[in-house]
């Protein structure tokens, strides 16, 4: 696939990095592969006198090489590893004061909007919803009360593109911050801080750990005095994930680079069948010359992905009725793992944005797609779509 060698600078190619970064063999015995460090404190020969490890919910080794491997894969001077994705949303929405506005892409995780919209406003945070596809509706809107403006791109489950470089410039030129969820993409596909975002978050339970074995989360930023007020909220807050967890989001994360290249020769292959097929009415995939965010992808993403969201004409029940006759895409939520999983965003996922500003269309089928045999993939959904 494209080039691999990374845009923040670092002389070796990505996978290199994902192998290598953060990740030499371990001092006193030579383990070549980062161990499992399953203490919860640290020996010291005089009180005050630590090797830099005193206390597991702090610093634990197997997440200090879990974290320094992903900051590098992000081009981030700081990152911080949390329990899940959504602990480290929450750890870096407590940065917030009460009467600072959060302002978040009108498409987003069901669990994104739900923290931000129920539980971060009762601290007195307040916060709107903006469409994100229009950086100068944005501007034209503006609250002086905005610390935070939100994001994912591509998003979640409507795989809409937002232009990073673009908002980044709106957000800096009021004195604010960008996040960037860069789950849906990954570092392989997308690096948001190479784009102006000030810190990207991911729920490392999706592509990187990539096998559905595990739930966690990661957040990075070059922004010292913000990665400052992380690391001391992720001390005081604790939502910290166990060695064992960063042990397999690392040995996932080694493998991100081939298992996303698959995922979006796999996804390409679907999409094409969908277009084809009678009872889909929309794809909506970023890699589609008619997307409306295609160019955008083109230019800040390597390739489009492995999600993909389809609408079907016949309406909500003949789109609930598609995700139980499929074979080997799985009926599930979640996504970005080595198997393909199938999902109905209205019900499932994206419950909690009903009657929202965020919410879906109950026609929409969402696929996250795996790394199973392309065609196998492509006959299960097709015979699916078939019985509609
Ligand atoms: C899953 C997901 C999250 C939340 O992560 P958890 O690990 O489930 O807490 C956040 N953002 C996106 C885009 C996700 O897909």
């Amino acid at each position: 696939m494209a080039e691999t060698t990374d845009p923040a600078g670092n002389a070796d190619g990505f996978e290199t990095r994902a192998i290598h970064a953060g990740q030499d063999p371990e001092q006193v015995t030579g383990a070549v592969i980062t161990p499992i460090f399953q203490t919860s404190t640290y020996a010291q020969p005089s009180p005050g006198d630590h090797t830099g490890y005193e206390y597991s919910r702090t610093d634990n080794p197997t997440r200090t090489a879990l974290q320094e491997a992903l900051a590098n894969l992000e081009g981030a001077r700081y990152g911080y590893a949390f329990a899940s994705g959504l602990a480290a949303e929450d750890t870096v929405l407590r940065s917030l004061r009460a009467g600072d506005h959060v302002v978040l892409g009108n498409d987003a995780y069901g669990g994104t909007f739900r923290l931000i919209s129920q539980v971060v406003t009762r601290a007195g945070i307040t916060w709107s919803a903006a469409d994100l596809t229009d950086p100068s509706a944005l501007e034209a809107n503006w609250n002086p009360a905005t610390k935070i403006v939100w994001m994912e791109t591509p998003t979640n489950p409507l795989l809409t593109v937002f232009d990073i470089g673009a908002i980044a410039e709106v957000t800096h030129r009021h004195g604010a911050k960008l996040v960037v969820d860069n789950t849906f993409a990954s570092p392989y596909l997308q690096q948001p801080l190479t784009l102006g975002g000030d810190l990207v978050i991911h729920s490392t339970t999706k592509y990187i750990g990539g096998h559905s074995d595990v739930v966690g989360g990661f957040a990075a930023t070059n922004d010292q005095e913000w990665a400052e007020d992380i690391k001391y909220l992720q001390n005081a807050v604790g939502a910290v994930p166990a060695p064992m967890d960063c042990f397999l989001v690392l040995r996932g994360l080694k493998t991100l680079g081939v298992r996303m290249d698959r995922h979006v020769a796999n996804a390409e292959l679907i999409v094409e069948m969908l277009l084809a097929h009678p009872a889909v009415s929309h794809v909506l995939y970023p890699g589609l010359d008619d997307h409306p965010g295609a160019a955008i992808a083109a230019r800040q993403m390597r390739a489009p992905g492995g999600m993909i969201s389809f609408r079907v004409h016949a309406g909500l029940e003949a789109a609930k009725s598609v995700t139980t006759r499929t074979r080997l895409f799985t009926l599930a939520e979640s996504l970005g793992g080595i198997e393909s999983l199938i999902e109905h965003p209205g019900v499932m996922t994206h419950a909690s944005a009903a009657g929202s500003p965020l919410e879906v269309p109950d026609d929409l089928v969402r696929l996250s797609v795996g790394i199973e045999t392309g065609d196998d993939l492509v006959a299960d959904l097709n015979q699916a779509l078939d019985q509609i």
